[in-house]
């Protein structure tokens, strides 16, 4: 589709969606407030109410619901990585164009009939799981629906099954890279060629790691439960953005401070309206994820816009000293060092005092002439990003505790 027929199709399907999201009654009220018009222009989107997070959660768990609860046929969640979850909910059409986006975005990244895809990720409220795995038969892939296990069983598995694709969360895919460099031959029997990797923040630097390491191809796919899960954005193998489903949701960067509407290509928080949705028709959902628009039309061909890697969560930034750090700051820094295996850990204790943790590969940590110098470029570098002088501990692989979900990047335990 070209520009003109996509944002004509927007703005038809997003009238229909503001009906439905009237049927939510705390959407109906802020709508009822807001005495929004006519929408004769797609920019009208911004007179629309956001919804929020909070409002997610204080729905829990029914109270965003659009349609009678026997319409659904599925239930899921969020991860809920800080404290309630969100509900998601689907009726059959939503499951249907749920494992439409989700085999679109594998064939984007380069999936095809005759691959075979394992899904390393958790397969009950977790969207990755069963949306991954929706997709991926939808696509005509064969699946081996593993689900969550040690990284040693998933490589086993892969390697019995000959899998070509794996859907797996950024920081598990290190876990599996230290395994491999563990043991010996593994590498030689697996035949992985790209990984869909998504659901907790990471970055370029890490991805050229995780692609060196194993050997694949490997593609930032991006979604969230509140806007019905994984299969909003994925890259395509020019890897210049991710590409937004834009028949399906519309986008919009604001100003996180003010919620105003940003200028093209700016900076800002990502708005998501799901324009098919049944089940939870939300409006204007405020993501927290810091990303621009990337307008024009992408070298594989496809129109639909792109948006740039997520530099982070808007939550995720932590004050240190006065000083707003994102934590993908120092992953990037770190991930640039060949010698870190990409595994770190930000500590805060005391009075504002900031220790950076990371791991080394193996047999490094012995050459302590080497781990000086590791030690002091590391603390320039992030000295000169963030103005702050931590502490730098080089620490063995294996060192930092692993947590099973989605890596937990910050320890503050400055307020206890
Ligand atoms: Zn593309």
């Amino acid at each position: 589709m070209g520009r003109e027929e996509i944002e004509k199709l927007q703005k038809k399907k997003l009238k229909a969606a503001i009906k439905r999201a009237e049927r939510i009654p705390f959407l109906r009220e802020r709508l009822r407030e807001k005495r929004i018009g006519e929408i004769s222009a797609l920019s009208d989107v911004s007179k629309l109410p956001f919804t929020i997070k909070k409002d997610l959660v204080n729905a829990f768990p029914y109270g965003a619901l659009a349609v009678p609860l026997e319409r659904v046929v599925r239930i899921h969640t969020s991860s809920g990585s800080t404290n309630k979850p969100v509900t998601s909910f689907y009726t059959k059409k939503d499951l249907e164009t749920w494992s439409e986006l989700m085999a679109r975005g594998l064939a984007c990244a380069g999936a095809r009939r005759g691959d075979i895809f394992q899904n390393t990720t958790s397969q009950g409220f977790f969207t990755g799981g069963l949306g991954l795995i929706q997709g991926a038969e939808k696509l005509g892939l064969t699946v081996v629906p593993l689900g969550s296990a040690n990284p040693e069983k998933q490589l086993e598995v892969m390697a019995d099954f000959g899998v070509t694709v794996f859907h797996a969360i950024p920081s598990f895919a290190l876990r599996m890279i230290e395994m491999l460099e563990a043991s010996d031959g593994l590498r030689a029997s697996l035949k992985i060629r790209i990984g869909i990797l998504g659901a907790e923040p990471w970055t370029k630097e890490m991805r050229a790691k995780i692609e060196g390491a194993l050997n694949i191809g490997a593609f930032n796919n991006y979604g969230l439960a509140e806007v019905g899960g994984p299969g909003v954005a994925i890259e395509c193998p020019f890897k210049s953005g991710l590409h937004v489903w834009e028949d399906r949701f519309l986008i919009e960067v604001i100003d996180p401070s003010t919620g105003e509407p940003l200028e093209e290509e700016e900076e800002g928080e990502l708005v998501i309206t799901p324009l098919d949705r049944e089940a939870m028709p939300i409006l204007r959902y405020r993501t927290g994820d810091l990303t621009r628009i990337i307008d024009g039309i992408c070298e594989c061909g496809r129109t639909h816009r792109r948006i740039e890697w997520m530099r982070g969560r808007i939550d995720d930034m932590v004050k240190i000293r006065g000083i707003g750090v994102y934590p993908s700051t120092i992953e990037k820094i770190i991930a640039s060092h060949p010698e870190s295996n990409g595994n770190f850990q930000i500590l805060l204790s005391g009075v504002d005092d900031i220790t950076v943790k990371l791991e080394v590969k193996n047999g490094f940590i012995s050459d302590q002439a080497a781990v000086n110098r590791l030690r002091s470029s590391i603390f320039e570098e992030i000295k000169d990003a963030t103005l702050l002088r931590s502490n730098v501990e080089i620490c063995p692989p294996g060192s930092i505790p692993r947590s099973e979900g989605k890596a937990k990047r910050v320890v503050d335990l400055r307020r206890l």
